[in-house]
């Protein structure tokens, strides 16, 4: 599978129970829906009251972005860039397969709609559990514990919304797909 921006072969990373892929040249991510799974054991898991929060939450709010016309890496499809409400972090998805592409600038600002939307006590409740199991789970010293936690509140995120929530979201893509381009 190889990067829909820069064409390198995507490396494939696993966290937890999510397996996804990264471009070691631009720091885009790639996570195919089917490997999106819901975590296990949930309630072991730490305190999840953080995840209610607003970004992705209700699919009436997608709107078209202005398209990129990234091609989907696992089929070649192309994707549909889609933005979420008065977001300014735009999402490509793949409507054949529900894939979905982050830009490396994405993911920082995803990171900082958490911190100014999500509640302190309740992230750090999770992270500590997260932040353990990585230092248990990972050999991988070089890699600070922060970053990993930051990597799995996203694909926390991503697991949710679009796996759990939005089993429908492909309605919803082809209505933002059908908005005004570059809107
Ligand atoms: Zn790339
Ligand atoms: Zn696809």
């Amino acid at each position: 599978m190889d990067c829909p921006r820069c064409g390198v072969r995507l490396a494939r990373r696993r966290l937890r129970s999510v397996e996804f892929r990264r471009c070691p040249s631009c720091g885009g991510s790639w996570y195919g829906a089917d490997k999106l799974r819901i975590l296990k054991n949930r309630a072991a898991h730490g305190d999840y009251r953080w995840i209610d929060i607003d970004l992705w939450k209700d699919r009436r709010k997608f709107r078209s972005g202005r398209q990129e016309h990234l091609a989907c890496a696992k089929d070649g499809q192309p994707m549909v860039t889609v933005r979420y409400g008065d977001s300014t972090i735009r999402v490509d998805i793949c409507e054949r397969c529900q894939g979905i592409w982050l830009d490396a600038k994405e993911y920082g600002k995803i990171l900082r709609y958490l911190d100014r939307k999500v509640d302190a006590e309740t992230v750090d409740g999770y992270l500590h559990d997260l932040r353990k199991e990585f230092a248990d789970a990972l050999a991988h010293p070089s890699r600070a514990a922060s970053d990993l936690a930051d990597l799995a509140k996203i694909l926390h995120l991503l697991e949710l919304r679009f796996v759990v929530q939005h089993a429908g979201i492909s309605s919803a893509l082809r209505a933002a797909s059908r908005g005004v381009p570059g809107a």
